[in-house]
Parts: C-alpha cells; structure tokens; sequence
C-alpha cells in the first residue's frame, strides 16, 4: 500500500511571548481536524514543541496533496483565530499568505512529506524543532548517513553500503528550488562542503541507493525568502525512515547527543545548542534553547501506532544537562563574536535601520 506521510507545523500564537500554544488554540486545531478529516486523513496526531504546533498524518494522496494541505491550513487558521481571541502573542505568525493555492508550501508552514510503499514493519521518526531553523538538521543528518561513528551500519550492512543520495537545496536562490544531487560515500567531502554552511544549504531529501526510495525528508521553509522581513524562525521538521535498508532508530537518535551549535533562540538572533526534548515540551531560558522532539511511530496500513517519544529517557537527562552547561557559557558573552549570528542572517531584521542611520554619522578621516 503507497502511503503517505505529511508533517505540517506552524506558530499560530502562543502564551506568554513564546513559550507554548494554550490549551483552546490546541483544541482548536485538534477539533478542526477531528472533524474535517475524515476521508481525507487514514490516520494523524498532533502535537507542539515550543509555540508551534505540528499535524502529523498518514494519506494516499501523495505529496502536495490539496486537500491534506487545505485541511491542515484551515485547521491553522481556527487555532489562529482563538490565539487572536485569547491576545496570544504572534497570533497566526506563520500564515503568511492569505489566499490558498493548493499546498501550505510557500505560505509559511514548515512541511515535510514522504510517499512510498508501506514495508512489513515500518518504523519512522518524526523531529519537530523550535527557535532555530531547518540547517539545525544538516549535521546530525550528515552523521547518520555518512559516518561510521554514529552508523555502524555503514559498517555491516551491505544495502547501507551502497550510499545514499542527497538532495540539497540552496536557500540563497530565491525564484525556484535551486537543487543539487550528490552520491555517498563517493561524495561525502562536496555534501560537508556544502552543508557545513547551515545559513545557505539545506537538506531536502535523501535517498537509498540500493532501492532508490526516499528515507529522509526535511522542511526547507526560509519565512524571510516568502515575508521579505524577519517574521519568526523557520522552525523545521524532519521524517526519516529507519531500519532494514536504512539507518537503525539509533543510529539516527545517535547525532543529537551533541547538541551542535545552531541559529535561532532569543529573536532567533543568535546561536545556541540544540536541546533535545520530550514531545510537548515548552520554551523558556533566553526564548529557548533551541529545541528538537523525536516522535518514533510504526505504521501498518496507514495506521499509526502511539509514539515512543525517543528523547523521554534517562540518558538524554544527562545531555540536557551538558546542552544546558553549553548555552549558559555561550549566553555569557551575550551578543559578542559567535554568540550572535552574523550581519547577513540579521539582514532582514530591524537592526538594518540602525545601521543605516549609525553609517550617516561615520566620518572619514584623512
Ligand atoms: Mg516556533
């Protein structure tokens, strides 16, 4: 059976500044959806991590599918509409656009889809991030499909071992998809090139070589590109397929150990470490630290099972501690040298203006 699996996430308004949608606006969400997508949905779950809210769900529709987008879109909407009733802050900050033309994609939510024939067992993991934006992917993508040290099976298995395809995308074109396609392991040194640069280059998708299906698919949403001004981070989601021909559960949970460096937290201005998070997890220290949940579901049918929240264990305690050191060393050199994100990522800010006003004022001096 040909499914397929749509992540589509949005901030539409959230408590307190920034910190998590309230109960009505979630509610709001969970009964349009509930209601409107019968025949539509085989299956879904909603769930948010920090202020955005996520609709996860299983079709036979295919990717950009109209209906599963309009539903989604409208389901924002109404949960915007109470966020506006209740003074949240940024009441539907993601919807962008006003008219809907088919698919969410370009109007503000994060979406990432992936559509093949369902495997007898059929494990996935579904990351949602919060206060950075989707190149907080990049590295630990990279490590799971191209390192040994995070994937023994790159080691053992022979299927893994005929690579992977990567789909990057450049986010500094801005008229289409600016795409390139590159072939592991032959090429792993041109994909790090590319993907060390987490501002411009994004993963889109990746593929098996042995079989030539899609096991990776990320939201590539830059809201500056679709808003022309800073409206909120990009706050992106990931689908990734494991087990069998692809990457073990762990193998892809392995990376996130780090807790890398990423753009996003306070005005999504500067760096922070990427905190792995429990599902339905809130915001708070600085607006953040940046945040990723990992939602681990099987499926038969189009049938989700209930999620493993996979970072809910003892042992990511333990890395939330040092992701916690490493933010607090960080957040005390304030906005000095790295800690801030560099002129060109602030370019679509109000801090322009200050520039501009503060270069009437310079002299030169001869
Ligand atoms: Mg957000």
């Amino acid at each position: 059976m040909k499914i397929t699996l749509s992540a589509i996430k949005a901030d539409i308004g959230s408590i307190g500044g920034h910190i998590k949608p309230s109960n009505d606006v979630f509610a709001a969400v969970q009964d349009y959806i509930r209601s409107k997508s019968k025949g539509i949905f085989i299956d879904y779950k909603i769930t948010y991590t920090g202020d955005d809210i996520a609709i996860l769900s299983t079709h036979t529709g295919g990717q950009l599918n109209e209906k599963v987008h309009r539903v989604c879109w409208e389901a924002f909407l109404a949960g915007g509409k109470v966020a506006a009733s209740q003074g949240l802050y940024g009441a539907k900050q993601d919807l962008l656009k006003q008219d809907f033309k088919g698919s969410v994609k370009g109007m503000g939510p994060a979406v990432a889809e992936l559509e093949f024939e369902e495997r007898s067992a059929e494990p996935f993991l579904f990351f949602a991030a919060d206060k950075t934006d989707p190149g907080a992917f990049n590295m630990p993508a990279y490590l799971s499909f191209c390192d040994p040290m995070h994937n023994a099976g790159l080691l053992i298995s022979s299927k893994l071992r005929e690579g992977f395809t990567f789909r990057i995308l450049d986010a500094s074109y801005t008229e289409a998809d600016r795409i390139i396609e590159l072939n592991t392991p032959e090429n792993i040194y041109d994909i790090a090139v590319l993907l060390r640069d987490t501002e411009r280059f994004f993963i889109e998708g990746i593929y098996s070589r042995a079989s030539g299906e899609q096991v990776v698919a990320v939201s590539t949403t830059r809201l500056r590109n679709i808003a022309g001004k800073y409206t909120g981070k990009d706050d992106p989601v990931m689908l990734v397929r494991t087990q069998k021909d692809f990457p073990g559960t762990g193998e892809v949970l392995s990376p996130w150990s780090i807790g890398a460096f990423v753009a996003g937290f306070m005005r999504g201005s500067h760096y922070g470490p990427l905190m792995p998070v429990k599902q339905n997890s809130d915001i708070s220290f600085f607006d953040g630290p940046p945040i990723v949940s990992a939602a681990a579901y099987s499926i038969h049918d189009g049938k989700l099972t209930e999620a493993a929240d996979a970072f809910d264990h003892p042992y990511w305690d333990y890395i939330r501690t040092q992701v916690s050191r490493k933010a607090e060393e960080l957040r005390r050199q304030g906005f000095f040298g790295p800690a801030m994100l560099p002129y060109s990522e602030l370019e679509y800010g109000e801090i322009v203006e200050v520039l501009q006003e503060l270069d009437k004022r310079f002299i030169i001096k001869k």
